[in-house]
């Protein structure tokens, strides 16, 4: 079994954070550290450390991820303006928590998606 991360006491609820959406498979709350005026973390409730560990099963899941984004978007008055959706896997990524988790930034130009190398 991967190791639980302080998102698993999120979705249980036993630690604080400000969720904004949850239902049977995903959990959605802001980012303790915000890059952007909105940014909230869609995480799966069941624990995929990462991209690499989903598998077809968790097809459905994945789908919600996504349905919940729109959903979350509109709710912060971002959709039109437009967003980002990111996922970051693993060291390379610069991935911190291994707990599977979709980013929607928005509220700001984001700028280019990649930062420069210096
Ligand atoms: P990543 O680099 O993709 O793994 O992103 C992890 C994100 O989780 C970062 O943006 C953190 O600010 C955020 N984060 C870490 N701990 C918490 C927490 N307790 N509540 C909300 N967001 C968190």
């Amino acid at each position: 079994m991967p190791e639980e991360t302080i998102f698993s006491k999120i979705i249980r609820r036993e630690i604080p954070s400000e969720i904004v959406y949850q239902d049977d498979l995903v959990t959605a709350f802001r980012d303790i550290n915000p890059q952007a005026p909105t940014h909230i973390l869609i995480v799966p409730n069941k624990l995929i450390p990462t991209v690499n560990d989903v598998t077809p099963e968790d097809e459905p899941m994945l789908g919600r991820l996504f349905t919940v984004a729109g959903r979350i978007a509109r709710q912060e008055g971002i959709a039109e303006g437009g967003y980002r959706l990111l996922v970051n896997c693993n060291r390379d990524a610069g991935q911190e928590v291994y707990h599977l988790h979709m980013h929607i930034l928005g509220g700001r130009r984001l700028g280019p998606m990649l930062a420069r190398q210096s």
